[in-house]
C-alpha cells in the first residue's frame, strides 16, 4: 500500500482493495477469484445491507478522549451522533474514566448548499476549539459538502494557525462508497496523519485495535505474563496515548476488516510490524495469533508456555462438548472478517457450515494479500456456499428456511430475532471477545449446546408469530435467485415480490 498522508483523503474500498457489495456461490470460487484478480462484484438495486460510513468513520474517532467531532452537512447528516455520543459515555464510565468529547453539526441549510459556508465552519472550528477545549478536532464533510465541492480542505489549513491541537480533515461524503467499513480507513487516515508522533523511543506495548475494549483486564493480564503492555485503540484512548502508537512493537487487531489500514500503515510509515495472521477467535486462531505475537517480537519461549499451560486446562473440556456438537449444521450471517473467522471456528468445532453471508468482502488487503481467514479456510480445503452483501432479513429467511440449519450464528440483533421468530435456533455473537482465547471459546461451546439442547423458546415463539413471507417466497430457490440475477439489478424487485 502506498500511503498518501499529504492527502487528507481516502480511496474507498472499493478502489483501493477491490472490494465487493454483491457475490454469490462459493468460499472456494471465491477466493480463488480474489488471489488470481478475476473476482467481480455484481450490483444490487435495494440494499439495506449498507449504511453511510462517515457513522463508522466518525463513531471511531468520536471514542477518542476529549476530541471534538465537527460534522460539516445538513442537521440530517449529524443523527447517528446521538448514538455515538451515548455509547462513548457509556464506554467511559465502564472503564471508569470520562470524556468530554462534543459532536458538533453545522446544521447546513438550503443557502448554505448553494452558496458553500465555509466562513462558518471557520467559525464554528473556532468556537467549538474556545468553548470546549478539545485536544483535537476532527471536521468531516458530507455529502452535500462533497457534491458542491466545499473547500473543507483550506479551511483547516486555515484554522491550523490559530488553534494549537491537531485540526484534521475527515472526508466522509457518504455517497463514495457502498462499504461502511471505508469509515474505518477514514478514521485510521485521520489519525495517522494528525495525531500519530514519529517514533522517539521503543516502548514494550502492543497497539490493540478493537471494538470496545470488553476484555481489557483479562488481556492485560495475559500481556504482563510477556511483558507486554496493551493499547487498546480508539474506544477510551487519550490523543497522547495515540500520538505514540509509532513507538510500539508491534500491532494487532481483533478483526482485519476493522485494524487492516492502520496496521498497514503503522508499518509502513514507521515500520511497526503489523501482526498479520487469523484472529484469536477460537483454538487454532488464538494460538496461530500469539505465535506470530511472539515471533515479531521476540517472546517465543514465554508464549509456548503460556500456550502448553493453557492447552492442559482447557482442551480435555472442550474436546468432551465437541462430541455433541459433531455432525451439527449452521448458517452463518456477520461482517466479511467475522464471517470467516467464525466459520474457522466452528469447523473446529466440528458443525458444518452451509452457507454464510458476508456484508460485503475485502478482496485483498492493503499489502496485496488474501484475508488470513480466507487463506485459511482455502488452504484447509474447507467450503461452503457464500454470499456477499445479501443479509436482507428476507434474504437471510430463504436461506434458512431452505437448509433448515440446526443453529443461525449472527452478529447483528435484528436477523437473530427474525431467525427465532422463523423457528430457528440463533446465536448472537455480540461481543467481539466472544470467541477470544481458551477460555471464551469454551463458552462458546457451551453456549452452542445450550441453544442446541432446548429448543421450546424458538419452537413457541414459531408456533404464535406469523411472518410476512409468502410461501411463494420460500419456495424460491435462492441460488437460482442470485444466480438469474448475478450481473442484473433486478434482485431487489423480485424479492420485493415475495413480501406481502
Ligand atoms: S453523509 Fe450522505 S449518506 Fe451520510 S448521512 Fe449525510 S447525506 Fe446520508
Amino acid at each position: 500500500m502506498a500511503l498518501n498522508l499529504n492527502s487528507s483523503n481516502v480511496a474507498t474500498r472499493e478502489n483501493r482493495i477491490g472490494s465487493i457489495t454483491g457475490y454469490i456461490g462459493n468460499l472456494k470460487d471465491l477466493a480463488e477469484k480474489s488471489e488470481c484478480g478475476t473476482l467481480r462484484g455484481c450490483g444490487r438495486c435495494f440494499s439495506q445491507s449498507s449504511t453511510c460510513l462517515s457513522s463508522c468513520g466518525l463513531g471511531q474517532l468520536s471514542a477518542i478522549r476529549d476530541v471534538a467531532i465537527i460534522h460539516h452537512g445538513p442537521s440530517g447528516c449529524s443523527a447517528a451522533s446521538a448514538g455515538s455520543y451515548y455509547l462513548d459515555k457509556v464506554m467511559a464510565k465502564k472503564r471508569g474514566v470520562t470524556t468530554s468529547t462534543v459532536y458538533v453539526g453545522t446544521d447546513m441549510n438550503e443557502q448554505d448548499t448553494i452558496f458553500g459556508s465555509t466562513n462558518k465552519l471557520r467559525e464554528i472550528i473556532l468556537e467549538v476549539n474556545r468553548r470546549y477545549k478539545p485536544k483535537a478536532i476532527f471536521v468531516s464533510s458530507s455529502c452535500a459538502t462533497g457534491i458542491i465541492g466545499e473547500d473543507i480542505d483550506s479551511v483547516v489549513d486555515e484554522v491550523k494557525e490559530e488553534i494549537d491541537v491537531p485540526v484534521v480533515a475527515v472526508h466522509c461524503e457518504g455517497f463514495k462508497s457502498r462499504i461502511w467499513a471505508t469509515g474505518f480507513d477514514i478514521a485510521d487516515h485521520a489519525v495517522l496523519s494528525a495525531i500519530v508522533q514519529p517514533p522517539k523511543q521503543k516502548r514494550n506495548t502492543i497497539n490493540f485495535k478493537n471494538f470496545y475494549e470488553s476484555a481489557r483486564p483479562e488481556i492485560i493480564e495475559m500481556f504482563k505474563k510477556f511483558d507486554l503492555e496493551p493499547v487498546f485503540l480508539y474506544c477510551n484512548s487519550t490523543v497522547e496515548e495515540l500520538s505514540h502508537i509509532s513507538e510500539s512493537l508491534a500491532t494487532t487487531c481483533i478483526c482485519g476488516t476493522l485494524g487492516n489500514y492502520l496496521g498497514n500503515g503503522l508499518e509502513e510509515k514507521y515500520g511497526v510490524p503489523y501482526v498479520r495472521s487469523i484472529n484469536q477467535c477460537g483454538i487454532i486462531g488464538f494460538e496461530t495469533w500469539l505465535r506470530e505475537i511472539g515471533r515479531v517480537t521476540g517472546r517465543s519461549e514465554k508464549i509456548e508456555a503460556y500456550i502448553q499451560e493453557q492447552r492442559a486446562i482447557y482442551i480435555p473440556q472442550l474436546e468432551e462438548i465437541k462430541k455433541e456438537l459433531k455432525g451439527l449444521r449452521a448458517v452463518i450471517g456477520m461482517g466479511p472478517g467475522y464471517t470467516f473467522e467464525v466459520s474457522r471456528v466452528l469447523n473446529e468445532l466440528g458443525i458444518e457450515v452451509v452457507w454464510a453471508l458476508a456484508w460485503h468482502y475485502d478482496k485483498k488487503y492493503e499489502n496485496g494479500d488474501v484475508p488470513p481467514s480466507m487463506k485459511y479456510l482455502l488452504d484447509n480445503d474447507i467450503n461452503f456456499e457464500a454470499s456477499v452483501s445479501d443479509q436482507q432479513n428476507y434474504e437471510v429467511m430463504n436461506v434458512l428456511h431452505k437448509y433448515k440449519p440446526d443453529l443461525y450464528l449472527s452478529r447483528h440483533p435484528g436477523s437473530t430475532v427474525w431467525a427465532i421468530k422463523n423457528g430457528t435456533t440463533a446465536v448472537y455473537v455480540a461481543d467481539e471477545y466472544m470467541i477470544f482465547g481458551y477460555k471464551h471459546t469454551l463458552e462458546f461451546a457451551k453456549t452452542i449446546l445450550d441453544s442446541i439442547r432446548n429448543r421450546s423458546f424458538e419452537q413457541n415463539l414459531a408456533k404464535r408469530v406469523k411472518l410476512p413471507y409468502t410461501d411463494w417466497w420460500y419456495e424460491q430457490n435462492v441460488d437460482k435467485f442470485f444466480e438469474e440475477n448475478k450481473n442484473s439489478d433486478t434482485a431487489g424487485a423480485k424479492a420485493a415480490g415475495g413480501v406481502k
